[in-house]
């Protein structure tokens, strides 16, 4: 029987009542397994509602009793970790390694903001001017809300509501409708670890549910991540509503491999970047840009049998490098962007379509997929895949390759592989990237640092976990105050002496 999801609304979980429903896929056999229900207006209202009403007692609590919170919910998401990748692989499709080791990122988060007593502690500045003392303090906003991609069905929402619900927000999350279970799982392990009911909601849904979030005035700020298309849309309408809005988007991250990098190490790299979670990363490289020809001749003739060799199988066999992509539809469109490749005159090394697993031919599947030759007006060199396809370009020089970094429309992240320390310190200094690796190829900042992209990766002002989702997701108050002279020189406070 195809299982019926929930939401999960003012601490339990709550059947959808609009009468809309979507199918989610396994996407290794095709095969329908739940349905996800997609919330109308009323059930966003009633969960906004939830969460208005449970943010005084919050946001009153100690740091310290929001954290203790923190402390049992780490616990039971390594307890739960392998449930919670098996769900994240069911519906997604990336191998089981994958999925754990995207909730690991996830629970980093937690961590942090365990010791978010700390982080809170302040400014203070004493006798700024004669008795004049000035603090400073933050402040949670009230409701907040999270919209998330299917890519990350746990990590990306951990990004978001850690931070804001040790900071004392209440929290709305719509995550990814494609992929909800394990979504659904995490929220509702935070209140087996103690969390009050209404703190925090989970609604399912799309546009619907979305517009409610960007439109309702208890919503204070909404956390995005997701396509730039659709960021662009959750920034301009959020803002136009008086909210705050940080929307994390698309990319086309490139790693520059320079002529004297230890070939093998960015060969490794970027079977990795490109091709790991079928290229559905935020942060998986798509273009390698290699300075001389004689790099580039290396690079493909190095990849190309690795890109053969590739594990593509369903998450269920252990030995699988590479699921399929989650959706019928994302296989289309990846394959279409293959063939544009080959029409816009790119030469077409590894062809990862036609593949076909035995017993799973209804699944999502492709195979790595290598193209040497791409130029910046390609289609598959401009736009976002988000799939197993890795463009090589060459460059006679440094200084060209940085020139096309920093010409992207994206830039999210970026790597240079070198063994030289002034060409490596050259392009951190230069290049017009968020987040940047130096022989590194996905640089995702750890939890107490912040991910975020430039251009338009990045739509808003704040990065997020870290001290930016700290400052994101909380109010600067600033407190000047003056006591002056009282009861300390007009009070006695001794015995008088004698009598
Ligand atoms: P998406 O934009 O299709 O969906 C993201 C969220 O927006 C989902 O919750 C979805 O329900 C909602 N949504 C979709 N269409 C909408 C509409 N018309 N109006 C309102 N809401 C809508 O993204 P996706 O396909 O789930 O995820 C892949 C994208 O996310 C890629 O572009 C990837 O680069 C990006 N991404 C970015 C980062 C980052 O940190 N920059 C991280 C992960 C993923």
């Amino acid at each position: 029987m195809t299982e019926q999801l929930t939401h999960y609304i003012d601490g339990a979980r709550v059947l959808g009542a609009s009468g809309n429903v979507q199918d989610v896929f396994n996407p290794a056999t095709g095969e329908v397994h739940a349905q996800v229900p997609l919330a109308n207006a009323d059930e966003v209202r009633a969960a906004i509602a939830s969460a208005h009403a449970a943010f005084p007692a919050w946001s009153a609590l100690a740091p310290a009793k929001r954290a203790a919170v923190m402390f049992k919910y780490r616990e039971l998401l390594l307890t739960h970790a392998d449930e919670i990748a098996e769900l994240v692989s069911r519906e997604h499709g990336k191998t089981l390694d994958d999925a754990k080791g995207e909730l690991a990122r996830g629970i980093e988060v937690v961590e942090f903001v365990c010791g978010i007593p700390q982080v809170l502690k302040g400014e203070f500045s004493e006798a700024v001017a004669t008795n004049v003392d000035t603090h400073s303090v933050r402040q949670p906003l009230g409701v907040v809300a999270g919209i998330t991609p299917f890519n990350f069905p746990t990590m990306v929402p951990m990004w978001m509501f850690p931070v804001a619900l040790a900071v004392g927000n209440t929290f709305v999350l719509k995550p990814s409708e494609r992929d909800p279970s394990a979504t659904l799982r995490i929220v509702e392990l935070l209140h087996e670890a103690g969390l009050p009911a209404g703190v925090m909601n989970l609604i399912n849904g799309g546009k619907e549910a979305v517009d409610e979030i960007l439109s309702n005035p208890t919503v204070k700020a909404v956390s995005f991540v997701g396509s730039t298309a659709v960021g662009e849309y959750i920034y301009s309408e959020g803002c136009k509503h008086g909210k705050r809005v940080q929307a994390l988007c698309g990319a086309k991250n490139h790693m520059v491999v320079m002529p004297d990098a230890d070939m093998d190490k960015a060969v490794d790299a970027l079977m990795g970047a490109a091709y790991g979670s079928a290229g559905e990363r935020c942060m998986a490289i798509s273009v390698a840009v290699a300075v001389g020809d004689e790099t580039a001749d290396e690079l493909i003739a190095k990849l190309s049998p690795k890109i053969q060799a590739l594990k593509v199988a369903p998450y269920t066999d252990p030995t699988a490098e590479m699921g399929p992509v989650v959706t019928g539809e994302a296989k289309a469109r990846i394959e279409g962007y293959i063939q544009s490749g080959v029409d816009q005159g790119a030469k077409l090394v590894v062809d990862g379509r036609g593949l076909r697993l035995q017993g799973y031919e209804n699944g999502y599947f492709l195979g790595g997929t290598l193209f040497d030759h791409v130029t910046t007006d390609m289609d598959i060199y401009t736009d976002e895949i988000f799939g197993p396809v890795l463009a090589v370009v060459r460059t006679p020089d440094y200084e060209t390759a940085l020139a096309m970094v920093n010409d992207h429309e994206y830039g999210n992240g970026t790597a240079i592989f070198t063994q030289d320390g002034d060409a490596a310190r050259d392009f951190t200094a230069r290049v017009q990237a968020g987040m940047v690796g130096v022989n590194v190829p996905i640089p995702v900042p750890v939890a107490y640092h912040s991910f975020g992209g430039w251009k338009r990766s990045l739509f808003g002002d704040h990065h997020i976990h870290g001290m930016e989702g700290v400052r994101f997701y909380t109010k600067l108050k600033t407190i000047t105050s003056r006591w002056p002279s009282g009861i300390k020189t007009g009070a006695q406070f001794h015995f008088k002496a004698g009598k």
